[in-house]
C-alpha cells in the first residue's frame, strides 16, 4: 500500500484554534490539520488536500456543531462570494485573532525582544468602508453546486451578469445584488447599468471568446462625497456607450465625475489604458484630517480612508517627529504617508517604484502646499544608495511601507547601514515583517508594535513597528 492511501475525509474534528490566512487548526495523531471556513470550536468532517507527514491541509464537508460563538452572516452573498469570508465570527472575535497573529508571527518569526503590544486599532464602522470597489460584468455567472464538467456551456437564462470576478474561476462572475462594502448608492449604480445592457442589447464580455462590450466599472466614493465611476468597455460601439453613460449620467446625479475606458485587450490591467472623462474632472478628492488627495482612476490610495486615516496617526506618532528630521518614506505609492507627516519633518523624501504614482504624489504635495518634499520613481535597492542619501541627508527618521513580501535583504542591509535614530516599519504582512525584524535585529530594538484593522470581516491585517537604534 503507498505511504499516502489513508483516508481522505477526517470524522468529526475539533477545531482547536485560529491559525493563519483564515484558516483555522486542528490536532489529530499528532498531526496539524489547517481547515478554510471553520473558526475554533467548530465540529466538522474535513476533507483532506494537501497532506503531508507533520500536517495536512483541508476542508470542511459536513458541519456537526457550530462553535458558540458565531453569528450570523449579514450579507447574503456569504459564502458564495469569496469577500468577507470572517462575517460568521463577531468582530470583536476578529480583532482578537488579528492581534494574536501579528504576536505568534514577531515571537515564532520574528524570534526577537518585544515590548507590550498596544491593542490593535478596529474599525467604529465595518460596514460600507471601501471607497473603492471593481465590479464585472460577465457572460458566465458561477452558480454554487453547479458542476462544470467542461467549463463551457451554461444555458445561462440571462445575457450577462455583474457582481465580482469568481475566485479560482477564470470566466465567471459571482452576481451580487447588494454588497456590504460601499454604500449602497454603489450597488444601484451597478445593478442599473447591469439592467440597462440586459434591456438594451448591450452584450456582456466573454472573456474566452474575447467579445462584448461591458467589462469592468470602477466606483470610487471618497469621504468628501465626491464619487467617480469608470465603465470599461471591451468593443468601440459608440452609440450604446454614449446611450449607457448617457443612463448612467442622468439617473445617478450623485456622480461628480463620470468616465469610460475602451479596452481592446485580453487582459483587464489598466496601466496601459487611457480613461476619457465623460463628465466632471477626471477624478475625485479625497481627505484625511485637513489633507486632500487627488485620486485618478488609476491612482492607488489606502481603500479604507477612514482607517487609513488611522493607520498614518499611528505611524506618525511612532515616527516621534519634531519638525527637525529629515523623513524617508519608502514604498510611498501616492506619498500620502509623508504628506500626512509633513508637519513635523524638515524635509521629505519619497522613493516609490511606480513613475504614475510618484506623478500623483508630486501633485498631492503641491495640492496641500507642501515645498519640503522631494520624490522619486524607482526600485528602492537602485535608488538608495550612498549617493541617494548624501544628496538628500542622513535620515533622522525612516518610514517603510513595502508590500506584502516585505523589504528585499539589501535595502534592509542599507537601513542598517545608514543607522537612522528611528525606524518605522508598516506592514500588510506580519510574517515578512516579522522575518525583516529579526534582520534589523543587529542594530535595532522593537520599542512599539500596533495592528490596524483596515479590513473587516476578512483575514488581512497591517502592523506599525517602532524601532529604535540600540
Ligand atoms: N505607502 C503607500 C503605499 C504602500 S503599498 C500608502 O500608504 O499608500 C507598497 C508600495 O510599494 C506600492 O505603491 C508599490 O508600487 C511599491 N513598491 C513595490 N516594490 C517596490 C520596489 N522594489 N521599490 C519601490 N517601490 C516598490
Amino acid at each position: 500500500m503507498r505511504r499516502n492511501q489513508q483516508p481522505r475525509i477526517l470524522e468529526s474534528v475539533i477545531v482547536e484554534a485560529y491559525a493563519a490566512e483564515g484558516k483555522s487548526l486542528a490536532r489529530q495523531d499528532g498531526k496539524v490539520i489547517f481547515i478554510e471556513g471553520v473558526v475554533p470550536g467548530d465540529v466538522v468532517d474535513v476533507r483532506l488536500g494537501k497532506n503531508k507527514k507533520d500536517w495536512a491541509e483541508g476542508h470542511a464537508v459536513r458541519f456537526h456543531q457550530y462553535a458558540a460563538e458565531r453569528v450570523q452572516p449579514f450579507c447574503q452573498h456569504f459564502g458564495v462570494c469569496g469577500g468577507c469570508q470572517w462575517q460568521m465570527l463577531p468582530y470583536a472575535k476578529q480583532l482578537q485573532f488579528k492581534q494574536q497573529q501579528v504576536f505568534d508571527n514577531l515571537t515564532r518569526i520574528g524570534k526577537v525582544a518585544l515590548p507590550p503590544f498596544e491593542p490593535i486599532v478596529g474599525a467604529p464602522e465595518d460596514r460600507f468602508y471601501r471607497n473603492k470597489l471593481e465590479y464585472t460584468f460577465s457572460t458566465k455567472e458561477f452558480t454554487p453546486g453547479k458542476p462544470s464538467p467542461s467549463g463551457e456551456s451554461y444555458d445561462d437564462p440571462l445575457p450577462g451578469s455583474a457582481g465580482f470576478h469568481a475566485r479560482g474561476f477564470f470566466d465567471k462572475v459571482v452576481a451580487i445584488e447588494k454588497c456590504w462594502l460601499q454604500d449602497d448608492i454603489s450597488n444601484r449604480i451597478r445593478n442599473a447599468v447591469r439592467d440597462f445592457a440586459r434591456a438594451n442589447g448591450i452584450s456582456f464580455y466573454d472573456i474566452r471568446a474575447h467579445v462584448g462590450m461591458l467589462r469592468t466599472m470602477q466606483v470610487r466614493l471618497c469621504t468628501t462625497g465626491e464619487l467617480m465611476v469608470n465603465i470599461v468597455f471591451g468593443e468601440e460601439r459608440e452609440k450604446q456607450r454614449i446611450a449607457l453613460l448617457e443612463f448612467v449620467k442622468q439617473s445617478f446625479p450623485e456622480i461628480t465625475t463620470l468616465l469610460y475606458t475602451i479596452n481592446l485587450k485580453w487582459n483587464d490591467s489598466m496601466f496601459d489604458l487611457e480613461p476619457q472623462v465623460y463628465t466632471g474632472t477626471g477624478y475625485a478628492i479625497e481627505q484625511l484630517e485637513a489633507f486632500r488627495f487627488k485620486i485618478g482612476p488609476k491612482s492607488f490610495f489606502q481603500t479604507n480612508t477612514k482607517q487609513g486615516e488611522r493607520l498614518y496617526q499611528v505611524t506618525r506618532e511612532f515616527a516621534e517627529l519634531d519638525g527637525s528630521q529629515v523623513l524617508y518614506d519608502l514604498y510611498c505609492g501616492t506619498g500620502s504617508i509623508g504628506i500626512f507627516c509633513s508637519r513635523g519633518a524638515k524635509k521629505i523624501v519619497g522613493v516609490e517604484l511606480i513613475e504614475a504614482a510618484i506623478g500623483d504624489a508630486k501633485e498631492n504635495a503641491a495640492l496641500n502646499n507642501i515645498e519640503h518634499a522631494f520624490f522619486t520613481a524607482g526600485d528602492v535597492i537602485d535608488v538608495c544608495n550612498d549617493e541617494f542619501f548624501a544628496t538628500h541627508g542622513r535620515p533622522d527618521v525612516l518610514i517603510t511601507d513595502p508590500p506584502r513580501a516585505g523589504m528585499h535583504e539589501k535595502l534592509v542591509n542599507k537601513i542598517l547601514e545608514m543607522e537612522a535614530p528611528t525606524v518605522v516599519y508598516v506592514s500588510c504582512n506580519p510574517a515578512t515583517q516579522a522575518r525583516d525584524l529579526a534582520l534589523l535585529d543587529a542594530k535595532y530594538a522593537v520599542t512599539r508594535v500596533r495592528p490596524v484593522d483596515m479590513f473587516p470581516h476578512t483575514h488581512h491585517i497591517e502592523n506599525v513597528v517602532q524601532l529604535k537604534l540600540r
